[in-house]
């Protein structure tokens, strides 16, 4: 007996976006964001699948990187928010990962322990106000870092608006971005997804690419290239029912049936991290038609106006989202976006790998 509910993850597609991804640039390394589990596609088996094709991954912290080193992961792996306490960066060294710096307390740690690291990255806060120091004091903690033992030191930031290039906060940014790198005498890495090198012109010698590896549809990419979901989130038809003209379904009876309606019920709901927040409406593949999501998600299940679609019976494959709808569609009938949708999922559906 086995749950249809799942989770597929088409490695594959992960390798023909990188492929896609990698064509337009021009020489800058390609660094696979693969926090949060690999946006909930499994960190490890992403990372060992597309260890030959990055030249280097990033986490968010130490314990993500301890997990892929444990797996067998031995491309350059980057710390984004650097070492939490100075044992991590004591573990840094150790498993060879590069931190990034962003603080004084961790150039404390540096300078007190010593930091035998072949890389480091330092954070330039020049505008998101999050992370970073101020452009000015670059050129000093340089040397500093450089004195701590650590052999070579690599510029960044991150952009609070990329995916508006036009707007006042990325001119802005882009103006500090250019100051900086026009007297920085080492590597440098600005853009995310969407400010892939080819969207947003700006020096950069590394790309760090995360929702768009994973084939979510990233705004602000113009000349976008061809991406493929890497994810599709499936179910089945369990229930089915006729509904009359006035009646309502489910919790609270926000949807009401307008006409006679079918209605389909399926194996998934927001315990496995289909949103609650989903709007009547939101679109779902039923047998290769989409269909509207009609009442509130349940934790368990969700169900569907299956009116309009013939041939909808009880085991009749449904999609929550994947090719059609895309994530970017359920998140925008969800009031969040695609990248919580797949950090969000929990492991209740099994993930099932597919080469
Ligand atoms: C998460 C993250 C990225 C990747 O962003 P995407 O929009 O998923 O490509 C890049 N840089 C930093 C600093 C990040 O935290």
């Amino acid at each position: 007996m086995s749950r249809a509910t799942a989770i597929h993850i088409d490695l594959a597609a992960i390798g023909e976006n990188i492929r896609a991804l990698r064509a337009p640039l021009a020489g800058q390394r390609f660094m696979a964001v693969v926090k949060a589990d690999a946006y909930g596609h499994g960190a490890v088996r992403v990372a060992q699948h597309i260890e030959p094709m990055v030249d280097a991954f990033a986490v968010a912290f130490t314990e993500e990187a301890v997990m892929l080193r444990e797996a067998g992961i031995s491309a350059p792996l980057l710390i984004l928010e650097g070492p939490h306490t100075a044992s991590d960066l004591a573990l840094a060294g150790k498993l060879d990962l590069w931190p990034v710096i962003h603080s004084d307390e961790q150039l404390t740690w540096c300078k007190t322990l010593g930091a035998d690291l072949s890389e480091a990255w330092i954070k330039i806060d020049t505008g998101m106000h999050r992370l970073g120091f101020a452009p000015d004091r670059l050129s000093s903690i340089r040397d500093t870092l450089l004195s701590c033992g650590i052999g070579e030191v690599t510029a960044m930031s991150h952009l609070a608006s990329a995916e508006e290039p036009g707007s006042v906060l990325t001119k802005s940014q882009l103006h500090s971005w250019d100051e900086i790198t026009g007297v920085w005498p080492d590597g440098s890495s600005l853009h995310n997804s969407a400010a892939t090198q080819y969207a947003l012109s700006a020096p950069s010698d590394w790309v760090r690419v995360g929702y768009a590896l994973y084939g979510g549809r990233v705004k602000g990419l113009q000349s976008a290239p061809p991406l493929r979901p890497v994810m599709r989130f499936t179910s089945t038809v369990i229930a089915l029912r006729d509904v009359a003209t006035g009646d309502s379904v489910g919790y609270g009876g926000r949807w009401t049936a307008q006409r006679e309606s079918v209605i389909a019920t399926l194996p998934v709901g927001y315990g496995d991290g289909y949103p609650w927040g989903a709007a009547d409406g939101t679109p779902v593949e039923i047998n290769g038609q989409i269909a509207p999501l009609a009442g509130r998600v349940s934790m368990d299940m969700v169900t569907v106006d299956v009116t309009d679609c013939p041939n909808v019976s009880l085991g009749t494959p449904a999609v929550l989202w994947g090719d059609l709808p895309t994530i970017d569609d359920v998140a925008a009938h969800s009031s969040t976006i695609g990248y919580e949708l797949m950090t969000r999922l929990t492991q209740r559906a099994s993930r099932i790998y597919h080469t």
